[in-house]
């Protein structure tokens, strides 16, 4: 393009919360074959609220099962058998330590619930997995499957209320004891109002549009769908070093990838990606790792994006 017709677009981007970082990504966005969304603060508010909290027994049965928060008096404290009061004690004690949105929603739960949260002993954060940490002498594990797999706990018990969870788009995370499952608690974000029709505009245009999350396959799916993204298109379970590989293997099917991104995680991935494009309430390393940065958080003004770039090159033919 033109000096001329790249200040006006980047002007124009910059009076619509656009800001391209050079005139050569105005150049390059309008080739964007494929978009991939970071789930969580991208497509979603990322304001996590919880929502479910299960006790198990000994036998691994749900106390309850489940469905709404009622604490049930906390009158049962055994070893084998914890309240689901506990359990969001436990839980919420542990993730005193992590910075991390889920574990923000699992605390303020339990204080609006009237639960006093003190810090644990011991903390320590297994990244793209869970927490484990020290409450009292005792281990507490706070996280997804994997986490208590490698710690030699068997997560199967959990696994009908998880998948429940799952399928309501809610992240559920399991939540051990000294070495037993006693529960589940679950956190649930909601869909940014302008994500499905950014999705529909995109895929208008013929441009692949595609997820990436460390969240399990299960609430990514049932996000995805609440979109309109293809459930093929979800790349579920990314860990955030492998954020950047997944951007990597779908550009080397000879295809120029937008990744959309607001978190540490995804600064790699922005990177790579032939246009990288953070939300502006993102962290300052998505912003500085991205090409563009949309100041307005919303997932619709990836669309904006591209028509300013389509704009832009229009005026020099
Ligand atoms: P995202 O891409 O959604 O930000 P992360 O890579 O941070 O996801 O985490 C992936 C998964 O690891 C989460 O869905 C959750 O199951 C688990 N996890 C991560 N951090 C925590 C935490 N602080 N407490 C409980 N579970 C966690
Ligand atoms: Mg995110």
């Amino acid at each position: 393009a033109t000096p001329a017709a790249t200040m006006v677009g980047t002007t124009i981007g910059a009076q619509n919360g656009v800001l391209f970082k050079g005139g050569d990504i105005l150049e390059r966005a309008r080739n964007v074959d494929t978009v991939v969304f970071d789930k969580t603060g991208t497509l979603t508010e990322g304001e996590m609220e919880l929502t479910d909290v299960v006790g198990f027994n000994a036998d691994g049965q749900p106390v309850t099962d489940g469905g709404d928060t009622a604490a049930d008096g906390g009158q049962v404290t055994t070893r084998d058998r914890l309240s689901e009061e506990d359990v969001l004690r436990l839980a919420a004690t542990a993730e005193s330590g992590s910075e991390h949105p889920l574990a923000r929603a699992i605390i303020e739960g339990a204080e609006e619930r009237g639960i006093d949260v003190t810090d644990p002993d011991d903390f320590e954060n297994v990244p793209g997995h869970g927490i484990r940490a020290t409450v009292s002498e005792s281990e507490v594990l706070v996280g997804n499957r994997k986490l208590l797999r490698d710690s030699g706990i068997d997560p199967s018990p959990a696994e009908e209320t998880m998948e429940r969870l799952e399928n309501e788009g809610k992240t559920a995370m399991l939540v051990a004891y000294e070495g037993d499952l006693v529960g589940v608690v679950a956190d649930a974000d909601t869909v940014k109002e302008s994500a499905t029709e950014a999705v529909i505009a995109l895929q208008e245009r013929g441009v692949d549009v595609m997820m990436i999350t460390g969240d399990n396959e299960r609430t990514a799916r049932a996000v995805a769908e609440q979109v309109g993204i293809d459930p093929e298109n979800v790349r579920a379970e990314v860990l955030p070093e492998d954020k950047s590989d997944a951007i990597e293997a779908i550009q080397s099917e000879a295809r120029q990838a937008m990744m959309v991104g607001d978190g540490v995680n995804d600064a790699p991935a922005l990177a790579v990606a032939h246009v990288g494009c953070a939300i502006g309430s993102g962290t300052d390393v998505a912003i500085e790792a991205a090409d563009v940065t949309l100041m307005r958080d919303d997932p619709y003004d990836v669309v904006k994006a591209i028509r300013i770039s389509d704009a832009t090159l229009e005026k020099i033919k």
